[in-house]
């Protein structure tokens, strides 16, 4: 296998660069796979490949027959070991972080506790923790998730959580790292993972639902997250769901943060049961048949699928997933949510695939890893 090592990757590639891409992202491929993909002719790809896998960009691995019947093909293939990128999350009291190749893969995660909330506190825990990681390996570029307004993907206009308004993250992380770096939401970054490398890949509109401390939505369509200036303040955090719910803290009855938030779920089941209990155990408790917390997990799930439903209905997703760190609430309460997702449709209507995550809270560092993979495969990044 030739590794020579290629700093530029696709900067330079010109017109060759779709097949670059689409090898990153779905090889390893036959040639006439990728010509199919692309709509190219068997010459046009001959002629825009060769540069590349003369620069090492893509490489041939050889005949391999993909466990079919007939003759092998020789397909193409991305070192992906060659690049990694570092992601992180910045939550209310730590930064998660990964380093990823250049599919996403994670190859090393960390926590780091944050007690200081300023941006001067906080970049300089993202340089600590860039440094560490650049002692492992070379750090081509990073991405930061955070649960805010990100303008452009370098300027945070709002995060109440840290309580920050128009921070220019990027260039100050730039500044302490060296690193090319982009910041954008955490919900979108997700979404970059998943339309890129995830369960969305080959779909050209989907949407994802994140559970946790609050819910978050994202639209991508034909390879764009839907987005503008208001996008990341929390517009689906208080989505309408039962009239005659619990109150959220702003006074709405039945609203998404009423129903769903964990804090919200684990003071239901706390004063239901009369001694405290974390939403990961009401999860379990219910998991396991407790009345009181089956009760307050399937009237969350309901909710869940009332907002599902709404989704699929008026942007009519090819793939719904659902993902965060309270994503096993719709795996606990899975036949209440599609129910309710049905009880919520024309009964004639299809259920597109719902996708539920992991629940592992690096996804989250892995989505923002992908921002920088995608910069730099698409040659955006500039600088030394
Ligand atoms: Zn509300």
């Amino acid at each position: 296998m030739n590794t020579t090592p290629d700093p530029t990757w696709g900067s330079d590639a010109g017109a060759s660069l779709p097949v670059a891409v689409e090898v990153l992202r779905y090889g390893p491929l036959s040639r006439a796979e990728i010509g199919r993909r692309l709509g190219l002719s068997h010459a046009s790809l001959s002629r825009l490949s060769a540069p590349l896998i003369e620069r090492g960009v893509i490489i041939d691995i050889g005949e391999h027959n993909n466990g079919r019947v007939g003759r092998p093909t020789r397909l193409l293939d991305v070192d992906a070991s060659k690049h990694h990128f570092l992601g992180m999350k910045i939550r209310e009291t730590e930064i998660i972080a990964a380093v990823t190749n250049m599919r996403g893969d994670i190859v090393a995660h960390s926590h780091t506790p944050m007690e200081e909330r300023t941006p001067e506190a906080v970049v300089a825990r993202v340089r600590a923790i860039h440094a560490a990681a650049s002692g492992e390996r070379a750090i081509t570029g990073l991405g930061i998730g955070i649960g805010g307004a990100v303008h452009e993907r370098r300027t945070v206009i709002r995060a109440g959580f840290l309580d920050w308004s128009d921070v220019p993250l990027a260039d100050l992380v730039e500044s302490a790292t060296g690193s090319p770096t982009l910041v954008e939401n955490d919900v979108v970054a997700l979404c970059e993972y998943e339309d890129w490398f995830g369960a969305a890949a080959e779909d050209d509109r989907f949407a994802v639902i994140t559970l946790g401390i609050g819910t978050g939505f994202g639209l991508v369509l034909n390879g764009q997250p839907i987005v503008n200036d208001d996008y990341g303040i929390g517009l689906v955090g208080h989505w309408p769901m039962d009239p005659t719910g619990p109150l959220c803290e702003q006074g709405h009855r039945g609203c998404a943060a009423a129903l769903l938030n964990s804090d919200a779920i684990a003071r239901y089941a706390t004063e239901a049961l009369g001694t405290p209990v974390s939403f990961d155990e009401t999860v379990q408790r219910a998991a396991d048949g407790q009345p009181g917390p089956v009760r307050i997990i399937e009237d969350a799930a309901r909710g869940l699928g009332i907002l599902v439903a709404a989704v699929c209905n008026l942007v009519l997703p090819q793939r719904v997933i659902i993902a965060g760190e309270g994503v096993r609430l719709a795996e606990v309460g899975w036949d209440t949510l599609v129910q309710s997702i049905r009880d919520h449709r024309a009964p004639q209507s299809h259920l597109p695939p719902i996708e539920l995550s992991s629940g592992d809270n690096l996804e989250w560092a892995r989505g923002a890893a992908v921002l920088a993979i995608q910069a730099f495969a698409l040659g955006r990044f500039t600088g030394p």
